[in-house]
């Protein structure tokens, strides 16, 4: 490209999309003179889930901007907690995210997922379909024009995973109200109605307390139960307030 040259700056938090030389450093730029500025930074590396305000000269502009010679360009990574308006707040997961989508579950937030792998073009539809924030590592998929509203997941680590996703959206947080399994709202199980479909030594120890209202798992506490709510007690503390 030989036409206008322009000046562009990454946050640093962007600085992973973009290639070594346009990380923490203003650089010059060829654009064409006819794409908008939000296919210049995505073809970057950027994804727009990730871009905030885009500044032109210090003036906030739109990802339609077409920059023009000379301009000084700031590409500045999404505000959080971040706001997706439009529809409550939920999310769909694509099919490396497993992990996260149960840990999600567990703190009662609205996670998608499904182990098969449907292809990027169905997430997509479903995302816009539902009205669903996709999260996924991918960054192709995370550039689809019929996306909804889409989140970069920046560490491999489900921990982080957790923690990056409520610090960023600061969903409402209600523990053991949703199933694991297939993400369907939890209701208070009666032991007695439910005791034909649990083994004699389940029977006899847990107490039930939950039954899924979509797949009929029971859940009661056991073998795994310290282990989920030291999960549950972790987010509460560091992002009950947030959601409150
Ligand atoms: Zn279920």
């Amino acid at each position: 490209m030989n036409g206008p040259e322009i000046h562009i700056s990454f946050a640093p938090e962007l600085g992973l999309f973009v290639a070594a030389p346009r990380r923490h450093r203003r650089t010059a730029l060829a654009t064409d003179g006819v794409s908008t500025l939000g296919h210049v930074v995505e073809s970057l590396g950027a994804p727009l889930t990730e871009v905030g305000a885009l500044l032109v000269n210090g003036a906030p502009v739109a990802p339609s901007h077409v920059p023009a010679a000379g301009e000084d360009v700031e590409v500045r990574g999404v505000q959080r907690p971040q706001e997706v308006p439009g529809a409550p707040l939920r999310f769909l997961l694509d099919v490396h995210l497993g992990t996260l989508a149960r840990r999600l579950r567990l703190l009662g937030v609205d996670a998608a997922y499904e182990s098969e792998d449907i292809g990027d073009a169905a997430l997509a539809a479903q995302s816009a379909r539902e009205r669903r924030v996709m999260l996924s590592r991918d960054r192709g998929l995370l550039r689809r024009r019929e996306l909804w509203a889409g989140a970069y997941v920046y560490s491999h680590r489900p921990d982080d995973q957790l923690r990056d996703v409520l610090e960023r959206f600061a969903p409402p947080l209600a523990p053991w109200t949703r199933c694991t399994a297939c993400n369907g709202r939890l209701t208070e199980a009666d032991k007695d109605t439910v005791r034909e479909r649990l083994e004699h030594g389940t029977r006899r120890t847990y107490d039930v307390f939950a039954q899924c209202t979509a797949c009929d798992r029971v859940y009661w506490r056991g073998a795994h139960h310290a282990r989920l709510d030291a999960i549950v007690r972790a987010a509460l503390r560091d992002f009950g307030d947030a959601a409150a």
